[in-house]
């Protein structure tokens, strides 16, 4: 899985960091809007990306959940 965030289309609702939030935040010093902790999470947090992405009311999330980072097939 390979996560994109376009910063631009974000309006800082915060439902990202809410559900996903090893690997999103919405720091307070940048206004709530989105950060992008880890673009390759573990298999372990696919299914609340899966919900960020769903649940992003401006889909600046965008989920390809056939990236696989080079040398790391458990991803
Ligand atoms: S859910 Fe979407 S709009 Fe809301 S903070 Fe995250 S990226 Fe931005």
């Amino acid at each position: 899985m390979k996560i994109t965030l376009h910063s631009s289309m974000c309006v800082a609702s915060g439902n990202c960091g809410f559900v996903a939030p090893e690997v999103f935040s919405n720091p307070e010093d940048n206004f709530g809007f989105a950060q992008l902790d880890d673009p390759a999470p573990p298999e372990t947090q696919h299914e609340a990306v899966r919900s960020a992405e769903y649940l992003c009311p401006s889909k600046a999330i965008q989920v390809d959940e056939n990236d696989v980072p080079a040398g790391d097939q458990s991803r």
